[in-house]
């Protein structure tokens, strides 16, 4: 029998893939949901509010704080990232996995609020990949890039607090490695608890 659902927590610097490696999973994988988070960060040209995130003001943004609609909140690259607690009853109420996509300062409020949620750290091969991916990307300005290559130099550090580590060199066997610990997790005792009348457990 599922207690409740399972809520992993992926981190990763801005380049490392975790977006393409999350929108995998949930397409993939049954009864797991993407966490939409809120920003004050402008749309990219690719990007429509409410599916890859919920784009609103910095006005907005501090509303929401002042009324404790987050469940966790924090200020990446000059802009503010944070989960509505409300994205949290897929796990509490419908007892379904939500796979949230957070920067290092939010997963540490989490883990404080959520010792039995799973927390996956993705690294990038390299710095020089890392790099290299933020320009293909073509979404930042040099200034953008920038700030972004410093944080992940920051953000790396962080990997020891996580529970599990994936390096992502290849997409395929990253998103193999993830769903491979969402299964895993699944199976875990208390995520799990059998139910066998039979065996009088
Ligand atoms: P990006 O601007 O590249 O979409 O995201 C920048 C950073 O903000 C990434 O590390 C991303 O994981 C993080 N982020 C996205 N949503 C949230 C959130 O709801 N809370 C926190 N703490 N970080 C978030």
């Amino acid at each position: 029998m599922k207690v409740k659902g399972i809520l992993f927590v992926v981190s990763a610097p801005s380049g490392a893939g975790k977006t393409t490696l999350s929108r995998k999973i949930t397409e993939n994988c049954n009864n797991i949901f993407l966490s939409i988070s809120h920003t004050t960060r402008p749309p990219r040209v690719d990007e429509i509010d409410g599916d890859h995130y919920h784009f609103i003001s910095k006005d907005k943004f501090k509303e929401m704080i002042e009324s404790g609609d987050f469940i966790e909140w924090a200020e990446v690259h000059n802009n503010y990232y944070g989960t509505s607690i409300s994205n949290l009853d897929i796990v509490e109420k419908k007892k379904k996995d939500l796979l949230l996509v957070i920067d290092v300062q939010g997963a540490e409020q989490l883990r404080k609020k959520y010792k039995n949620g799973c927390y996956i750290f993705i690294l990038p091969p390299s710095m020089n990949v890392l790099e290299k991916r933020l320009r293909e990307r073509g979404a930042d300005s040099e200034e953008g890039i920038k700030i972004r290559l410093k944080t992940a130099e920051e953000e790396i550090h962080h990997y020891r607090t996580y529970d599990y580590i994936i390096i992502n060199d290849d997409i395929d066997e990253a998103v193999n490695q993830l769903k491979s610990i969402i299964f895993a997790e699944r199976c875990r005792y208390p995520n799990f608890i059998p139910e066998l009348p039979d065996l009088k457990l």
